[in-house]
């Protein structure tokens, strides 16, 4: 997958201040306040910033946590991952592997087959409704 960069004012002048807040800066909305943590639309949800297909509805579930919450990527290589020692524990960053958004955390809490859950903001996230576009 080719790598999409830009500079941070770029992106500033491209995003919502809440969205650049949360996919370039890292930063979490707030529990149950973004756009998708209680939708059940069918589609595929792609990365705000870039574009680039992230998750299938298929993969989202419920997990109460107020965040959009799924189980597996739509591709394995569509994300990736690094260590966030922040807020004094240990969690596993996801970004976007094409443009480095930031996405949330991905934990081991997660019910079958994968046993993970995807925790995103909503911020990083665009639904692209099945049958359109
Ligand atoms: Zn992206």
């Amino acid at each position: 997958m080719d790598k999409l960069e830009k500079s941070l004012d770029a992106w500033r002048e491209l995003l919502s201040e809440e969205r650049f807040r949360v996919c370039r800066l890292g930063g979490t909305e707030r529990a149950f306040s973004g756009e998708y943590y209680a939708t059940s639309v069918p589609g595929v949800y792609h990365c705000v910033c870039c574009d680039a297909p992230l998750f299938d509805s298929d993969a989202k579930y419920d997990a109460g946590c107020g965040w959009p919450s799924y189980f597996q990527p739509v591709t394995a290589g569509a994300l990736s991952s690094r260590d966030d020692y922040s807020h004094g524990m240990h969690r596993i960053e996801v970004l976007c592997a094409r443009c480095d958004a930031h996405l949330g955390h991905v934990f081991p809490d997660g019910p079958p087959p994968t046993g993970l859950r995807y925790c995103i903001n909503s911020a990083s996230l665009r639904l692209q409704p099945r049958g359109e576009g």
